[in-house]
């Protein structure tokens, strides 16, 4: 998805988290980037991303709907991101049997 159509300014919203010792009541925040800052990833479609929408155009969680569908899509984010590093860890790992065996190194 492009993120022409969420930003406003050139700009979008994006979920921060807010470390506040000891605790803190708000967890969660948004602010304000770059188009070219931020980062989409291929894990909704279309049609399906504009799931979002409701928060990214109000630039606030205002409903606990909103907080649920941006857990959701956290979730989903960094599932995509661990499979794309196992992915990667795997390659890594048979280029380097390649070559062991190319230089017929026993381990
Ligand atoms: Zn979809």
């Amino acid at each position: 998805m492009s993120l022409d159509i969420i930003a406003e300014s050139n700009k979008v919203i994006i979920p921060i988290f807010i470390e506040k010792y000891p605790v803190s009541k708000q967890f969660v925040g948004i602010t304000e980037i770059g188009v070219g800052q931020a980062s989409t990833f291929p894990g909704f479609c279309e049609k399906h991303e504009l799931i979002f929408q409701s928060y990214e155009k109000n630039g606030e969680f205002s409903k606990e709907d909103d907080v649920i569908k941006q857990l959701y899509r956290n979730v989903a984010y960094n599932t995509f991101q661990l499979k794309k590093r196992i992915k990667l860890n795997e390659c890594l790992t048979q280029r380097h049997r390649e070559v062991i065996i190319k230089r017929r190194i026993i381990i």
